[in-house]
């Protein structure tokens, strides 16, 4: 084969590859790499006596071309296609996100809304508890129960030994006990203030359960109680008082382990007529600070 023959080809080649992409509107590198694959396989498998053969070269070329561009711009289209698929896809989704956030400040405002619905009942309701408390409060300081112990508050005292005392005529006797835990102090501050209370609740068991009807229990302070012991005479009282002193000393609160040795001391008034609630617990209280003085865990007065 000469030269000018070569170039010949080469030429032609060019030419029909230039054409061809011409006629496309989007060039593509991949096609021509194929095409000049394509052309390289058929110039090695050229036979010498073939080449001077009219239109065959241009022809041979022309349809290698075709035939891969065909191929490469179909399969190109069809991806371009898909391609435009997921675009407008994408469009639609980035719409339809857009729109969503449009609606965005409606929706804040809306849970806005529902926070300040709910804080307002929340408000509502601490303002009912808070009502609620305080009208719990108000009952208790009417009734005449003290809330720790169960037992009648110092009001119900009052009122109890003002309609006794404010009977001259009174046709039996009775006794007004002052009792005073002992060491207290230590109770609550060894314990703490929680064991202290059920102390509390123990003691005004313990009254609640030896005491005969007819018989009254108060609280009276902290760790104060005044009993009444009706129609009974001093060595009956005596005797009930012992009882109360022992019970309660025998009995043993348990606390980790610990057993709790409670005492108590009793001041005791004998109601003589004319005496008022007053007169009445200033004389047991006397008597009970003689007992604590005497040494604790005992009676005085009677
Ligand atoms: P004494 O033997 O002389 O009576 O000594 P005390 O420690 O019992 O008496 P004091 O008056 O020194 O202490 C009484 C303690 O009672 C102090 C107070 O904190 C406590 N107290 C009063 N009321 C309550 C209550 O309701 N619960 C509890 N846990 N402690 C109370
Ligand atoms: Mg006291
Ligand atoms: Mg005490």
């Amino acid at each position: 084969m000469q030269k000018n023959e070569l170039i010949s080809i080469s030429n032609e080649m060019c030419k029909e590859l230039s054409l061809l992409i011409n006629q496309e509107e989007e060039g593509n590198k991949e096609k021509v790499a194929n095409f000049l694959l394509e052309s390289a396989q058929i110039i090695m498998n050229l036979k010498e006596e073939k080449i001077n053969e009219e239109g065959f070269t241009q022809s041979l070329f022309s349809n290698a071309y075709k035939d891969i561009a065909t191929q490469s711009l179909s399969s190109y289209a069809d991806t371009n296609e898909k391609i435009q698929k997921l675009t407008r896809l994408h469009e639609k989704t980035l719409s339809e996100c857009h729109e969503q956030h449009i609606d965005l400040p409606s929706l804040t405002s809306k849970f806005d809304e529902i926070q300040t619905h709910m804080s307002d009942e929340v408000k509502k309701a601490n303002e009912i508890i808070t009502e609620l408390i305080s009208k719990v409060k108000t009952l208790e300081e009417k009734s005449n129960l003290d809330s720790l112990t169960k037992i009648y508050n110092r009001r119900a005292l009052s009122t109890y030994l003002n309609k006794v005392c404010s009977n001259k005529k009174l046709s039996y006797e009775f006794h007004l006990l002052m009792l005073d835990i002992d060491d207290f102090k230590t109770v609550n501050d060894r314990y703490g203030h929680v064991t202290g209370d059920k102390v509390l609740i123990f003691i005004a068991n313990i009254l609640r359960q030896t005491l005969r009807e007819g018989d009254k229990v108060f609280r009276y302070g902290g760790e104060e109680f005044i009993i009444i012991l009706n129609r009974i005479d001093n060595e009956h009282c005596r005797l009930i008082i012992d009882r109360l002193l022992y019970l309660i000393r025998k009995n043993k609160l348990i606390y980790k382990k610990d057993s709790l040795g409670i005492t108590t001391s009793i001041g005791v008034a004998n109601y003589k007529n004319g005496d008022t609630p007053d007169s009445l617990i200033a004389r047991a209280d006397k008597a009970l600070y003689k007992a604590k003085s005497n040494g604790k865990n005992q009676m005085f007065g009677i």
